[in-house]
């Protein structure tokens, strides 16, 4: 890059954003900083600021942190048009209108919210088109998808991996009385707990072929999910002519945030020069008990139907997820939980943002609801 790159960080106290920080720190003749924004954690984003010097900051309580301007909202950042790029890497709802506003004032993102696509792809995508932006993806398998694919008319099927998470050997009984501990306990990687919880559930899985869907525009026949429990194939794409192509590291999520951030170009990062086939010795990959995590199931009919049917599993699942690590309800009711919202979810096939969001509040009234009649 000939000119530093200016970055803001939406959720840069969480954990793809502290990590997108000790990128920055390690490329810092790369990176001039112009906005940090993070939610209560305020503590830790006063930390960042006096070290990382942001122009800007923003978080969800009161804050203020000398020679820095504190700003009223993350609105002000996605419209600020100083950016070249913005990480988007706050979880839940939140980052869905900042994206879209960044979009509109021609700003590219780095994406590592899943909500943004999940609930509202179709209008993000559209947007990102229309005004020219570019969506890099942050999540490791769509990260892995971006940097396979040369030629997209040229490729017939998407193949994103799986780890399994921690009940993949353990039987469905086992899973059925799995404790919070037990569940928060991922074999591989290091994240939230909503998204650990998801992973366990394999519902993390089916938020990403969603995502897979409007990142590439592949129809759901033609995007494949693939357990591998170690971790080091992130996904692949086959083209046409049978030539399969997969992108393969550690698992770091220090390697697609700097993907990300920094594309098109590459530089020598935290976790450069490390990797050997030898020492990683095998890789294995099996097909996904589709029975024992029916929630992948779920993603894929919701995908299907389209329209706000994926905004509902979402607030269904989030909500379902929050009463498990509550210990209202057990791990395997999330999915029965979801599951029934989403059949009872009135479908409305081209929504507006505004109707995306008020499927959202409705949804996560009635999962309320239910997880409470079920106590
Ligand atoms: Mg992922």
């Amino acid at each position: 890059m000939e000119k530093k790159r200016k970055i803001s960080i939406i959720g840069s106290t969480g954990s793809i954003g502290t990590q997108a920080l000790e990128v920055i720190e390690k490329l810092q003749d790369k990176f001039e900083i112009i906005a940090l924004a993070g939610g209560n954690n305020t503590e830790l984003l006063t930390k960042q600021a006096e070290k990382f010097h942001p122009k800007y900051i923003y978080a969800a309580k009161p804050i203020s942190v000398a020679g820095v301007k504190t700003l009223n909202s993350l609105d002000e950042i996605a419209q600020n048009k100083e950016n070249d790029i913005i990480l988007v890497a706050c979880s839940g709802k939140i980052g869905l209108k900042p994206t879209l506003k960044a979009i509109e004032n021609g700003i590219d993102i780095a994406l590592a919210n899943k909500e943004t696509l999940v609930m509202a792809g179709d209008i993000v995508m559209q947007k990102a088109k229309e005004c020219n932006v570019k969506i890099i993806p942050v999540d490791s398998e769509h990260c892995a998808i971006h940097q396979c694919i040369k030629d997209i008319s040229q490729v017939d099927k998407l193949i994103i991996t799986a780890s399994g998470g921690p009940f993949l050997h353990k039987t469905v009984e086992e899973m059925k009385n799995a404790t919070v501990t037990e569940t928060l306990h991922h074999p591989r990687w290091n994240m939230g707990k909503k998204i650990t919880v998801d992973s366990a559930t394999l519902m993390n899985k089916g938020l990403e072929i969603i995502e897979a869907h409007h990142l590439f525009g592949f129809d759901y026949d033609n995007i494949e999910v693939v357990v591998h429990p170690q971790s080091i194939v992130h996904s692949a794409i086959e083209y046409k002519d049978g030539s399969v192509i997969a992108q393969l590291g550690l698992p770091s999520m220090h390697i697609p945030i700097q993907y990300a951030i920094t594309y098109p170009e590459r530089f020598e990062g935290i976790k450069s020069h490390s990797f050997s086939f030898a020492e990683i010795a095998r890789l294995d990959f099996e097909k996904p008990d589709f029975e024992k995590f029916p929630t992948v199931k779920l993603a894929y009919h919701a995908g299907r139907l389209g329209g706000t049917a994926t905004a509902c599993l979402n607030a269904a699942n989030e909500e379902a997820v929050f009463a498990f690590l509550d210990g209202k309800i057990k791990l395997y009711q999330i999915y029965e939980i979801t599951k029934t919202m989403l059949e009872e979810h009135k479908l409305i096939k081209s929504p507006t943002i505004d109707e995306i969001f008020e499927v959202d509040a409705i949804t996560r009234e009635k999962t309320k609801k239910l997880i409470a009649s079920i106590n």
